[in-house]
């Protein structure tokens, strides 16, 4: 979905929207559930559209709290991008939702912002995925990173330094030598001098590493390895 389509749609639908059958009734009970489980309540300042005030009550997991709003904004995304579609191609013989009908869940199309210190190790990893792929450009996330693509080392270095203050499950994410994405600790074996590399090819780097002083590799993993 272009940034356009975002903007204009942002307060609402401005004209009838032709989508499939089911649609209304699908949004409606996402956004009762969503109440449901965090508490949030509908907020009004006219003239103002409603919106909702996002304090979640009281005895809501952490991990609650991320699953929800993990599958939320993937819905809201999902959202906004079939609306863009529909648009551009109408549904035939679907249902109309008009933009007065809109108005009465478009609280339920915010974007729900969890706060780092509610944040699970899943829930932030796949936040650092976002914005490594964000700062590598190679995602369509809607975030845009406005300056040149970093290189895979400057993008790994802007993780491990955030990592200090948002890594609270130390899973400690890292980019293995040889590849273009995070993986969480359990997934690479780290060496000093090499620096991570994932698993399935410690038994290669085992054979070829040369560094001064010996690898950590051999060290730390070697016995595992052995021929
Ligand atoms: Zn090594």
């Amino acid at each position: 979905m272009s940034y356009q389509m975002f903007f204009e749609l942002s307060l609402g639908l401005k004209k009838n929207l032709h989508a499939p059958r089911g649609t209304l009734k699908g949004i409606t009970s996402h956004v009762a559930e969503v109440e449901a489980a965090l508490g949030f309540k509908t907020e009004r300042c006219k003239p103002n559209p409603a919106r909702w005030n996002l304090r979640v009550k009281d005895g809501v997991s952490d991990e609650t709290l991320c699953e929800i709003a993990e599958m939320h904004n993937n819905w809201v995304r999902g959202l906004y991008a079939d609306f863009a579609k529909w648009y551009k191609n109408p549904v035939a013989d679907g249902e109309v939702i008009t933009p007065a009908q809109a108005q009465k869940f478009w609280r339920g199309m915010a974007r729900i912002i969890v706060p780092p210190q509610r944040w699970t190790g899943d829930y932030y990893q796949c936040r650092m995925e976002e914005l490594y792929a964000v700062m590598r450009e190679h995602s369509t996330a809607d975030t845009a990173f406005g300056a040149p693509p970093l290189t895979v080392r400057q993008a790994r270095e802007v993780i491990i330094l955030f990592s200090e203050f948002l890594d609270r499950e130390d899973i400690r994410l890292d980019v293995p030598v040889g590849y273009d994405h995070l993986r969480p600790g359990d997934d690479y074996c780290w060496c000093s001098k090499c620096g991570a590399i994932a698993e399935e090819d410690v038994a290669g780097r085992l054979r070829r590493c040369r560094k001064r002083g010996g690898c950590d590799l051999r060290e730390n993993y070697g016995d595992d390895y052995k021929d």
